[in-house]
């Protein structure tokens, strides 16, 4: 149980089994089964990576038919490694699916409680998904290093508890995401960090056999996160972490890191029903 990769009728994704079983799909789509080239192979679902406009919406378009999605029941907005969250209604609906300029602006968090698929897109940045049963609101928090400093999952928790909402039975999902074995960091970003993780340690270490002049670190942006949802109030029973990096399985994932900035993005998407 937890993530879980399905075998669908022309592509593979992550669900988490638990959430299905409530009627919620929180899925994570994989690299393969798509149309795009080079170093967008293939399923690139960003239009903002310089991927062909119309092989991309080809590529959206699989993925939701595979989920049996239409395409206008999904809204994306402009993810700029901030902390603004955004509540989604019907009036959002389609935004952001034919191309970036009606996306919801500046946004890394959204929030629902309608039938509206909230998408999102990843390439090493922690997808992170929310879902409260007893008040039936669903979210999707994109966190990079810079997302993670804001804390914006902590906030997530927070305006999922003002609409009545409790952080003891808020499920959350934390996906794919570049692993300690693969993030190597500055200082500078273990320090933005640190204000919003308490215990630091258990969440980067120091590495040993450094060539650079400057201090680096390894940083598991997963287990950070973890420790703001912690600190938020979340139960630990109710994290679903997939455990899985996306610079390791070259083959299931892009990864910024390791491709050098060129390369495509997953969508992480939750709908309910
Ligand atoms: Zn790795």
């Amino acid at each position: 149980m937890g993530w879980q990769w399905q075998k669908g009728k022309t592509l593979n994704y992550l669900i988490i089994e638990e959430w299905a079983e409530k009627g919620v799909t929180a899925a994570f789509s994989s690299r393969s089964g798509g149309l795009s080239n080079g170093p967008y192979t293939s399923l690139n679902i960003g239009l903002h990576v310089e991927d062909k406009q119309e092989t991309v919406l080809a590529n959206r378009k699989r993925l939701l038919d595979e989920w049996s999605i239409p395409f206008e029941d999904c809204v994306v907005a402009d993810q700029v490694h901030g902390r603004h969250i955004q509540f989604i209604t019907g009036e959002d609906r389609g935004k952001g699916m034919e191309s970036t300029g009606t996306a919801i602006p500046s946004t890394d968090g959204m929030l629902t409680n309608s039938g509206i698929a909230l998408m999102a897109f990843f390439a090493d940045c922690v997808p992170v998904f929310f879902f409260h049963p007893d008040i039936r609101i669903i979210g999707l928090a994109h966190a990079g290093w810079k997302g993670t400093a804001s804390g914006i999952a902590g906030k997530m928790i927070e305006k999922i508890s003002s609409y009545g909402g409790h952080p003891s039975r808020c499920l959350v999902g934390i996906g794919p995401c570049i692993g300690k074995c693969c993030y190597e960091v500055d200082e500078n970003v273990i320090e933005a960090i640190n204000e919003k993780v308490l215990n630091i340690a258990r969440v980067a270490a120091p590495v040993e056999k450094n060539e650079s002049a400057k201090k680096k670190y390894k940083l598991d942006l997963a287990a950070a996160n973890r420790e703001i949802l912690l600190a938020g109030g979340v139960h630990p029973s109710n994290i679903w972490e997939s455990g899985m990096c996306t610079s390791c399985q070259e083959e299931d994932f892009y990864s910024y890191r390791r491709d050098n900035g060129r390369t495509g993005r997953m969508a992480g998407l939750i709908k309910m029903c």
